[in-house]
């Protein structure tokens, strides 16, 4: 985690709107949630777990490009989480593996029957490991959105994803809401269209396919300030971002991951509206840029 970043970005007003609970002696949860405010909104950063991967799961990264981006043959990754504060809604987007969620909700101070909708951006394990406790809904009253082309996907598919798929289905069963995300165009464009209608106020999910069939990103906006959660459509930001072209073995359709990968980036460069991911390690809410190289950058986002 950059602790200078979070320094920075550290926002008292906004980790008070969170943390309701939070008294004076315990300024290290503070320290342990990112807090980026967007309007009305508060997003927080609820990290699950964090280490490092071997390079060897990147599909299509050249000795001179991991000479360059990553000299130690290894990169490092998080999974974590976001919840989203709202006037009306607590909302929780992925739910990582579960290994520290729910104990990550209480440090903010709110129990799993606090949470209004759960959003999902794709059904790898380590985004939907959250949503059972016991074989049961962990959370009792939330409404659970999923991308529709990706429920389809995994809760026909054999094997242990299809499995948790299913349970969660029936599970969550009529809580359950499925949704088509828009095509994914220019980001850039302040119109909403009506097909997120259905989302809670202020979120657009956008589609992303190629990582999973109906990868998902949701875009979020409260008095005109936007936040891109962009999923997984990166891994490894420090070889991803210099040469997009590079995917990685998790990819359902790594050819389609990577072209979205590059729309996706070719559509928030310059834009100025910050991005987060579910595993983007070395920085927690960051702006991307283009470089003369004809690629891309992240820089810390001065928000929060
Ligand atoms: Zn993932």
């Amino acid at each position: 985690m950059n602790r200078r970043y979070l320094l920075k970005t550290f926002s008292l007003a906004g980790a008070l709107a969170i943390l309701p609970r939070l008294r004076a002696g315990e300024p290290f949860i503070r320290m342990e949630f990112p807090v980026l405010r967007l309007g009305n909104m508060a997003v927080t950063i609820l990290r699950d777990s964090s280490g490092q991967t071997d390079a060897s799961c990147l599909i299509g990264a050249t000795e001179p490009m991991l000479k360059r981006s990553l000299p130690s043959g290894k990169f490092d990754s998080v999974i974590q989480a976001f919840l989203v504060s709202t006037p009306q809604k607590k909302i929780l987007i992925d739910t990582g593996l579960g290994l520290k969620l729910h104990d990550n909700l209480q440090k903010c101070g709110l129990r799993a029957g606090a949470l209004d909708a759960v959003l999902i951006t794709h059904m790898h394990g380590d985004h939907i490991g959250g949503l059972l406790r016991n074989g049961k809904a962990a959370f009792p009253r939330a409404q659970l959105f999923l991308p529709q082309e990706e429920h389809a996907y995994w809760s026909a598919k054999a094997g242990s994803t299809g499995e948790s798929a299913r349970a969660i289905a029936s599970a969550y069963g009529k809580r359950i809401c499925l949704f088509k995300a828009e095509a994914l165009g220019n980001l850039k464009a302040k119109e909403a269209p009506g097909e997120s209608a259905n989302l809670p106020a202020g979120v657009r999910a956008i589609a992303a396919h190629g990582h999973t069939p109906g990868h998902t990103m949701y875009l979020l906006e409260s008095k005109g300030e936007r936040l891109l959660i962009w999923g997984d459509l990166m891994h490894a930001m420090e070889i991803q971002l210099p040469y997009p072209e590079v995917a990685i073995s998790y990819d359902v359709d790594p050819v389609e991951a990577v072209k979205t990968r590059k729309r996706v980036l070719a559509s928030v460069a310059g834009s100025g509206i910050p991005v987060a991911g579910m595993h983007n390690a070395s920085l927690n809410f960051g702006r991307i840029i283009s470089t003369r190289e004809k690629s891309y950058a992240i820089k810390s986002h001065p928000g929060a």
